[in-house]
């Protein structure tokens, strides 16, 4: 008799466990869900975002062409914090289709970390001269497809999010995308800008070795609010 109890016991504990972790996967799940519906698109949506949720940060890492390495140390810390968290931390990561065909090696390195990404399309090879993608000479459609086709060639699950290189759009161009079934992806706290991280903030960073002190910066403050983040008083949010 004294085992049964024993037994009862334990199972009654099991299953109180079992609903404590489904409680809490569901509250984050459906902090996702409600957040991801007010992803900004623009500047306006942006500042709602931050007012919406004083809680969230939003991280975003921009590949633009580049000639040097990756920034190891952001993602390698990336990793480390989700292990201390204890779940794979959301991080929207924006490719340019010319950084892939050069980065092959450092691409499978990041697919291969501890994190939730979600892949955003940043043009295949993202223009600047005359104003990044707004110059009107520069087929758009092409750009945008030509770095879909690299992103299933590479097995980069392609989300319907699309970062515009130096955050530059006009009228046009938004409604062209639009029409191509993307959303803009915004971004309110550009590190390497001066733009300092708020609540609510949705983060900018280049992670393609062109932006270290940005990269640092955003290290040291994961860093210093690591214990905020383990508490859930800050939490990083998925697009
Ligand atoms: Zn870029």
């Amino acid at each position: 008799m004294k085992i049964l109890r024993i037994i009862i016991i334990l199972i009654v504990l099991i299953l109180l466990l079992l609903g404590i972790i489904f409680f809490l996967r569901a509250g984050n799940l459906r902090l996702n869900a409600s957040v991801s519906k007010f992803i900004p698109s623009d500047k306006e949506e942006t500042a709602t975002f931050s007012r919406r949720f004083p809680d969230s940060i939003v991280i975003t890492i921009d590949l633009c062409p580049s000639s040097k390495p990756y920034n190891k140390e952001l993602f390698d810390y990336l990793d480390t914090l989700s292990k201390k968290l204890g779940y794979p931390i959301p991080v929207a990561i924006c490719p340019s289709g010319t950084w892939i065909l050069k980065h092959a090696d450092e691409l499978a390195k990041i697919k291969s970390l501890d994190l939730d990404i979600a892949w955003v399309n940043h043009s295949y090879s993202h223009p600047v001269d005359r104003d990044f993608l707004n110059n009107p000479k520069i087929n758009f459609k092409y750009e945008v497809e030509e770095n879909l086709k690299i992103f299933k060639k590479y097995g980069l699950k392609p989300s319907k999010y699309f970062r515009f290189p130096g955050l530059r759009s006009n009228k046009k161009r938004l409604k062209e995308l639009a029409e191509m079934g993307y959303i803009p992806l915004g971004a309110n706290a550009w590190l390497a800008k001066g733009q300092k991280i708020k609540n609510g903030s949705i983060i900018l960073v280049h992670g393609n070795g062109n932006e270290l002190q940005g990269c640092l910066m955003l290290i040291n403050y994961l860093k210093e609010h690591e214990q905020d983040l383990i508490d859930g008083k800050i939490k990083i949010v998925s697009i």
